[in-house]
Parts: C-alpha cells; structure tokens; sequence
C-alpha cells in the first residue's frame, strides 16, 4: 500500500476501505510517513468529506492506537459527559456530583485548556492538592466509593487522535466535521462508558458557529456510537454569551459553589439540571421527568453539595485553599438599557489574555483571574452601575474599557435565548 494512492483515491471522491485509512493513520504515528503526507491526505478528507462507514474506520484506528478503559468492574450505572468547550463552562463541576447522588457513576477524563477555552482540568487544578493524575486503580476505587472522578485526559488513550489533531491545529484544518467527530468518539470510546452525553456548545464562543453544522456534527457522533453498540445523546446548547456569572478556574470553582449554596444564574441552573437529567434518566432507564424530579431534589435537598465535597476531598483537594489570589478591579456601566448579549469572544480572549488559558500545553496559567458578571443578559442596567470585575495579576491595556465593550446594552429588551436548543439521538 501507498500513502500517494491512497490519497489520491479520496481525491477523486472514492470511498476508502478499513485497511487504507489504517495504513495512513498507523504509519504516521510510527514515522513512517511525514507531516506535508498527512497534511495532503488531511485536506483531502478536509474538502471531499467521509461517509459514515469512513468516519467509523477512522474512529476505530484511532481508539486501537492507544489504551482503552476497562469499566466492568463498576457495578453502578455508568455514564459519560462530554463538552465540546465553551466560556465559562464548568457544567462538569456541576453535573458530576449531582449525578453521582442519584447512584450513577460518572468516570471523567478532562483535558486542560488550549486557546480561549478552559479545560476541566485547569479549573480543578485551582484547587490545592486536587490529584489529576489518579492511576487506573485508583480511579475505579473512587468511582465505586464515590461515584463520580475526574482526572486528566490520559497520554497512553487515542494516541492517533493527539497527534493528527495537534497536526490539524497546526495546518488549520479542525472544523471538519468528520475529523471533529472522529477525534471526539476516539476518546470517548476509548474512556469505556456505554452511555455518553455529549454538550455541544454552538454559537460565537463555540468552534460550532451555527445550529445545521452542529447537528451535523451530532448526529455524526450519535450514528458511530450506534456502531459501536454505545447510546450518544447530544445537547446543543448556547454559547453566544457565558456560561453563568464566573469566567477563569478558581473563579468557576467558586460559583460551582455557589450553586450548591442554591445561588445561581438562571442557564447555568437551567443547563445543568437538564444535562443531568439526562445522564440519569438514561442511565437509570427512567423517564426525564422522574430524573429531572430527582436531580431538582438532590440540589435543593443539599446531597448533591455534600457529593461535591466528598468527590475534592477524596480527590485531595482542600476546597478551603483555593489558588485565587488576585485583585479586584470593578467595571461600571457606561449605558442604561437592557444587556441584549455579552460578547463571549471578547471576554475569552480577556480572561485568555490576564493570564488563564495557555497557548501551548507546557504553558504555565494563573488559575487566580478571570472577570465575575455582575449583570448577566437580560437585566436591566444604569449607569454607574457595577457591571462586571476583573480579577487580574497583571494589568491587561484596555482591560476596563475590552470588557465594558463587550456587554451589548440596548434600549429595547430582547428575548433571551433558551440555553437548550435541541436533542439529537
Ligand atoms: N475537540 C476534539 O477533541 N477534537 C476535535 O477535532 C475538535 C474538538
């Protein structure tokens, strides 16, 4: 076999069989064939598209380039939860307890964060003594005793995927919806879960600008997982402001809890609660409203706080020594109106710019800053009123004025949004 006909092949529109897109896949993570190869057989696939069959080979060659987790030993339903990253996404600090005090295990593997997006990881990490690194052992010994785990993304997992998706990153062929596919379901596959929920997030603070790609993309997702025998349910979800009132790490571990304090912003609620409703429902094979009932009473009943505690501290995580040292700097408003919209990229890129994201995964972050909505979108705003604050250790030029500009304030009220768009399965 030839990496030049194989890529010609899909040149010329042709379907490829299980044993081309190994051969390009395997040999490159052995060496044997460059990065400009890959790059033509990447821009093929990129501007020719895969069909479904494709799209599973290609998922199924990555999982088997690396480990993959055995589960078995669990006795508890089991669910997994994905996000394909947004601002100000701490869903996962959320759900994962809430859905662990109904009795379901929820083992997670996070990534850290790369460009404006956070990473799980990262926010966990602000957390002193929080221990990513658990070993498979370990692992599973707290998914039985505690129900729920979130450790860092394992190097030895889809090896294949790392390294052609540090290559697209590179060449600038990501949105791909077959490849964007192929590299999630590679990892979640690999993580051993049946049931898998995945939240993606579309809109101008996600890598999904609009709903018809997104659905594309999801339902992608849902048809390989049915190849491999496993339920994929997506959520679409909004990401054209953030994510609740906190954006940087230690400042979403405090608003993580301050929803269990019963102190929240009305979509993160409204998110949360339907994501774990869902992974309940599905896991527990009840119906969505007994699980969202369930899940409305694990909050309110205060369950779902203590699981969180129990999960950081078995963890090793002290909660009372958060890495949030930072000072505060409060924005005003320089408008009276309604906020019709808060710019997502704007306020990434701030907080990405104070000093919370990485450009490259040896990058060091300052879990510390971040900004905190003190208005969120739909109220109604004077001026001289406090708008946001920018916590920072380093002062950013234009800090002050970048976030101001951000908030979309107008006279007349728009609708807000509901933060579920739709469910595809
Ligand atoms: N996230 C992934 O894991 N892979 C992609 O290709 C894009 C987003």
């Amino acid at each position: 076999m030839k990496a030049i006909d194989i890529i010609e092949k899909k040149k010329k529109n042709k379907t490829l069989e299980y044993k081309e897109i190994e051969y390009m896949v395997n040999s490159y993570v052995k060496g044997k064939i460059n990065d400009k190869t890959m790059s033509d057989f990447i821009w093929e696939v990129y501007y020719k598209g895969l069909s479904i069959e494709e799209t599973y080979y290609l998922t199924d060659v990555m999982v088997k380039s690396g480990e993959t987790l055995d589960l078995s030993s669990i006795k508890k339903p089991i669910v997994d939860k994905h996000s394909t990253g947004g601002v100000g996404d701490k869903i996962t600090l959320i759900v994962s307890p809430i859905v662990a005090a109904a009795g379901v295990c929820v083992p997670k593997m996070s990534g850290r964060g790369l460009g404006l997006t956070g990473g799980t990881a990262d926010k966990l990490e602000s957390i002193r003594g929080y221990r990513l690194n658990l070993n498979k052992k370990e692992f599973i010994e707290q998914l039985n005793k505690i129900g729920c785990a979130v450790i860092s993304q394992s190097e030895k997992m889809a090896i294949a995927d790392k390294k052609i998706y540090a290559l697209r990153n590179e060449i600038g062929a990501v949105d791909s919806i077959p490849l964007i596919a192929s590299s999630i379901m590679s990892k979640k596959i690999a993580s051993g879960s049946d049931i898998i929920i995945i939240d993606l997030k579309v809109g101008k603070g996600a890598f999904m600008k609009n709903i018809k790609d997104a659905t594309k993309l999801a339902k992608t997702m849902v048809k390989i997982g049915q190849l491999y025998n496993k339920t994929v349910i997506c959520t679409l979800s909004d990401m054209n402001s953030p994510l609740g009132n906190n954006i940087g790490n230690a400042l979403e571990v405090k608003e993580t809890m301050d929803f269990f304090d019963l102190k929240y912003d009305k979509r993160l609620y409204d998110l949360s609660i339907y994501i774990s409703s869902l992974m309940i429902s599905t896991a527990k094979n009840i119906s969505f409203t007994q699980a969202k009932k369930l899940a409305v009473n694990l909050v309110e009943n205060k369950y779902a706080k203590s699981k969180f505690y129990s999960w950081i501290k078995y963890q090793g995580g002290d909660i009372n020594r958060i890495r949030n040292k930072a000072h505060k700097l409060v924005v005003y408003s320089n408008k009276t109106g309604y906020i019709n919209r808060i710019d997502c990229y704007d306020i990434s890129k701030l907080v990405f710019n104070l000093g919370a994201g990485r450009v490259k995964k040896s990058d060091s972050i300052d879990y510390a800053v971040g900004v905190v909505l003190k208005k969120n979108i739909g109220s109604r705003v004077h001026i001289g009123e406090p708008l946001a604050e920018i916590y920072y250790n380093k002062k950013v030029k234009n800090m002050e004025k970048t976030l101001t500009d951000s908030f979309i304030i107008e006279k007349k009220k728009k609708k807000v949004k509901k933060i579920i768009i739709k469910v595809i399965k």
